[in-house]
């Protein structure tokens, strides 16, 4: 049966879910405080980069608010708000604090039972510890007058509606089996294992899951620095790995490592609950700190071959990952960053993300992807496949991720 469905935060996955659930038949009220992405959202304006979101916001079945009070028409009320890291690396979870109180104080009032599940990642223990003491405050009590889910959500950037509705499977964390029953509801057509654990094993698999491929992306630029020294091909060891079924392809692209709003964040979070309870995570450490040192990788390269105070850096590729205009995390703020520094001119150029990261660097000069590099020297910074047809040749290239074409260069030097 078809719900009405509250989504709080209608930021990638909020608006997401919310689109992709008003397409399976239900009820969508998106809820975020910031009043312009409402006035967006109801005009039909997708707010962010996503295959096939425009379309689903114009299926009449949803529409965005700021106002807390139309929460109170939900049975299903969803947690989608950022859990983003402090200067420190450490989680911030102080907007599902407030998005919590502020759902809590509407409901209060609610007669039917309803179900509030947590989409947000968060630490293992946030939603028994925090989340349900929170939504108690009124009086009303957590497996009687409403239910409590944390499915923790899979979706990748740039092809996050096709994730949503192909899943590869469904984590239903549930307080009892009532509000496990409402939560699965929602998912149960999808045809895909949908997997009912308690509360923190949910919020773990989530951890867990990018942990893993942080782990993997880490481990692969370990081998890629080896192999550099060696004069072996970082690229084809990983092909020879990739067939092997129990290694797996994906996330063997070695280079300057994993930047994004989560992987590095769901890391630090894992990292700091190991340590809470007294366990040294030293593979997750690892994984860490190798990514960190990656980062930096492609500017020391480029200085074997230029000097950087007053020459002119292109860069190609400013989002975080190819398929977005998300630059959060994004490994080019960083390199940016320095460069900028050490008094280099700089010129951009990235498919979709030269608006955003503009707001960041207004000195940065935003170009085509030829005038960048009609530079002294050039970073590939983001694997979109457009580098693949750019003409390189007499060109000083430094490759971060791996762009066959661009082998074609004057000098040509990947990362690892
Ligand atoms: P986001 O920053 O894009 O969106 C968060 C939204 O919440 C914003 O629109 C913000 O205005 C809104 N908001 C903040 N406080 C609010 C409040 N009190 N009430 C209502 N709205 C409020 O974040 P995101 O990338 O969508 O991530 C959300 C969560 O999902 C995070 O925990 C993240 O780790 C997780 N996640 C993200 C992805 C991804 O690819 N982005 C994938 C899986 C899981």
């Amino acid at each position: 049966m078809k719900k009405m469905i509250s989504i709080i935060g209608s930021g990638y996955v909020g608006v997401v879910t919310g689109a992709c659930l008003a397409k399976l038949g239900n009820k969508v009220i998106l809820i975020d405080i910031d009043e312009e992405k409402v006035k967006l959202i109801n005009s039909g304006v997708a707010t962010i980069n996503e295959k096939g979101l425009s379309e689903l916001l114009k299926c009449g079945n949803i529409e965005a608010s700021s106002d807390y009070r139309r929460v109170a028409e939900s049975e299903v009320i969803i947690l989608c708000v950022g859990t983003h890291s402090e200067e420190d690396n450490s989680v911030c979870l102080q907007h599902l604090i407030n998005a919590t109180e502020q759902v809590s104080r509407v409901l209060n009032d609610k007669n039917d039972y309803y179900v509030i599940i947590v989409k947000s990642t968060v630490p293992p223990g946030t939603t028994e510890e925090l989340i349900i003491p929170i939504l108690q405050r009124s009086g009303k009590k957590a497996g009687r007058e409403f239910g409590v889910c944390m499915s923790p959500e899979f979706l990748s950037e740039g092809n996050a509606v096709y994730d949503f509705m192909h899943p590869a499977r469904v984590i239903i964390g549930e307080y009892d089996t009532r509000s496990g029953d409402m939560c699965y509801g929602l998912f149960q057509d999808f045809d895909v294992p949908i997997l009912r654990t308690d509360l923190k094993t949910a919020e773990m698999i989530k951890l867990a899951s990018n942990a893993f491929l942080a782990n993997k992306i880490s481990f692969i630029n370990e081998i890629g620095n080896i192999c550099k020294v060696l004069g072996i091909a970082t690229r084809d060891v990983a092909r020879g790995m990739g067939f092997d079924n129990r290694i797996g392809s994906k996330f063997l692209n070695a280079g300057i490592g994993f930047g994004g709003s989560c992987l590095p964040k769901d890391l630090k979070m894992l990292i700091d609950k190991a340590r809470e309870i007294g366990y040294e995570p030293k593979i997750l450490e690892a994984t860490w700190n190798l990514n960190e040192k990656q980062a930096l990788k492609p500017v020391s390269l480029l200085e074997k071959y230029v000097t950087l105070k007053n020459a002119t850096i292109g860069i190609l590729g400013l989002a975080f990952k190819p398929g977005t205009d998300d630059i959060r995390g994004s490994r080019a703020i960083e390199i940016v960053q320095v460069l900028l520094k050490e008094g280099a001119l700089v010129k951009a150029y990235d498919p979709m993300a030269m608006e955003n990261f503009s707001r960041l660097f207004p000195s940065v000069e935003y170009v085509s992807g030829e005038e960048a590099l009609n530079s002294d020297a050039a970073l590939i910074i983001t694997e979109w496949e457009e580098f693949e047809n750019l003409n390189y040749s007499g060109k000083v290239i430094i490759d971060g991720r791996g762009i066959s074409k661009a082998k074609e260069a004057r000098i040509y030097e990947t990362v690892c």
